[in-house]
């Protein structure tokens, strides 16, 4: 390692949510920041105007925070750096490393289908690239120019990549870049490099997709002499259909899996074995993740999302959650079923249910569809209800009921009325079971059924039971 401090960054564009994508970069870069005692700068690139909003702003910020990835500074908004920008594209003019360019739309155009119609890759003519002895077209009138960057013309770019090794491009693919759009507004990649820099930043995490974006990145580095950041591009996510993971294929939002009732510990345990290894470590703590994250061992290829695989690790966690959180999250799903439940049931009672729970849902969603059994009303399944509440059974059910209006209410008591009334009327448990399951829950299938009585609460029980 150097003796530079190491600063690391996320730079997502207000444009929608944080994608999930985008949540595992920032992951790997506050992860690699807190490692090496740096610092994690969180930057909002809104240069877009047509596109940001203030709205998207606000969902990054709070899935970020959801996530738990605080940064040390942050969050900064390009589009209060304009002057800055407005000040290194002077500096670059005057330096003849940049230049005004009046070519209009079609002028491009014609050019781009001239170049492929002779089989070139469609790159700008430089047409008002200034050089020595060139005679340039006059200004013309009403045309506001673009800012264009003086890509070196020949020569590679190679830079050694944290995740995909070393990697050069040609700067014959690479044309003239526009750094500033007629509006004055710096393009994304001459921004970027203008915060990097301002921002000290040591190493930039991001999605492959903007390998190709790099080579001119760097030129601009080299340009204003600034210092080279260390690029580690992360391959994409791939959905589980082996394409690309996009909104059609499921939820790409954090905002969407905080929703759905994950728990941000298992989304950073998911997302950042997602693309990352440590061993054959799969369950570790987020100060498990700081220890290891050294940027080391990330996969070159894509990995596919497996939301199997994530709840199965969101199970994992929410049997280790405290119940009183656990309580309080379910609460919050349960108003999304049009429960609300008064405070104090919310600390003195959801979380005895929790504890009954949690072994057995593997989302605070699935946890708040049992709940509503135990808060709301309860119609049992007409099959299941055909099935096991009979005839046969009704005389049980009256003398179980009857008998949990006076036992103690604790779950003992309760196992040992059931007991009762399964030798007095010579049934097995599943034959008692079932049918009072049904009529209490709804369904058959329950958790354990003196337990499940107990958190009921014997008012409920006595109403459900006399349904039968
Ligand atoms: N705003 C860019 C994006 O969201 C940032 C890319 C970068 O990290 O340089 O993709």
């Amino acid at each position: 390692m150097t003796d530079k401090k190491i600063r690391t960054r996320i730079a997502p564009s207000p444009t929608g949510f944080l994608h999930l994508g985008t949540a595992r970069t920032a992951l790997y870069s506050w992860a690699y920041a807190r490692h090496f005692g740096g610092e994690f700068v969180l930057r909002i690139e809104d240069t877009d105007v047509a596109r940001s909003t203030q709205d998207s702003v606000d969902q990054i910020l709070e899935s970020m925070h959801w996530l738990g990835l605080e940064y040390e500074e942050g969050p900064i908004y390009q589009m209060q750096r304009l002057d800055r920008y407005k000040e290194v594209l002077d500096l670059l003019i005057a330096q003849g490393k940049a230049y005004y360019c009046y070519s209009t739309p079609e002028e491009l155009d014609a050019v781009r289908e001239a170049k492929k119609a002779r089989g070139e890759k469609a790159l700008y003519d430089g047409r008002w690239r200034p050089a020595p002895g060139k005679t340039l077209s006059s200004i013309p009138e009403g045309v506001k120019p673009v800012i264009r960057f003086c890509n070196p013309p020949d020569g590679d770019v190679t830079w050694d990549d944290l995740v995909k090794g070393p990697i050069t491009i040609s700067n014959r693919e690479i044309d003239d870049l526009i750094i500033a759009r007629t509006d004055g507004i710096p393009t994304y990649n001459f921004a970027v490099v203008v915060d990097d820099w301002d921002m000290q930043i040591s190493h930039v995490f991001r999605g492959d997709e903007h390998i190709n974006n790099t080579p001119w990145q760097i030129n601009i580095f080299n340009a204003l002499g600034a210092p080279l950041p260390q690029f580690g591009h992360c391959p994409i996510i791939l959905g589980d259909d082996g394409q690309k993971l996009s909104k059609r294929r499921g939820a790409v939002s954090v905002t969407a899996y905080e929703e759905g009732g994950y728990l941000p510990e298992a989304m950073i345990n998911y997302l950042a074995r997602l693309g990352w290894s440590h061993g054959d470590e799969e369950l570790f703590s987020r100060e498990q993740l700081v220890t290891w994250f050294d940027g080391t061992h990330l996969n070159k290829s894509p990995a596919q999302w497996d939301p199997v695989k994530l709840l199965w690790v969101n199970a994992q966690y929410i049997k280790q959650a405290d119940n009183s959180r656990l309580a309080v999250l379910v609460a919050q799903q349960l108003v999304k079923l049009g429960i609300a439940l008064e405070q104090s049931v919310v600390q003195r009672h959801l979380p005895l249910l929790c504890a009954l729970l949690k072994d057995r849902c593997d989302t605070t969603v699935a946890m708040a569809q049992w709940a509503a059994k135990f808060y709301g009303d309860v119609t049992p399944d007409a099959a299941e209800r055909a099935q096991h509440v009979t005839e046969a059974v009704r005389p049980a059910i009256a003398y179980l009921s009857e008998k949990l209006q006076s036992c103690d209410w604790d779950k003992a008591s309760i196992g040992v009325a059931i007991k009762e009334v399964l030798s007095s009327h010579g049934l097995k448990m599943a034959q008692l079971a079932m049918p009072v399951r049904v009529l209490v829950m709804g369904t058959a299938q329950t958790p354990s059924l003196d337990s499940v009585l107990e958190v009921c609460g014997r008012e409920k029980v006595i109403a459900r039971l006399g349904q039968a």
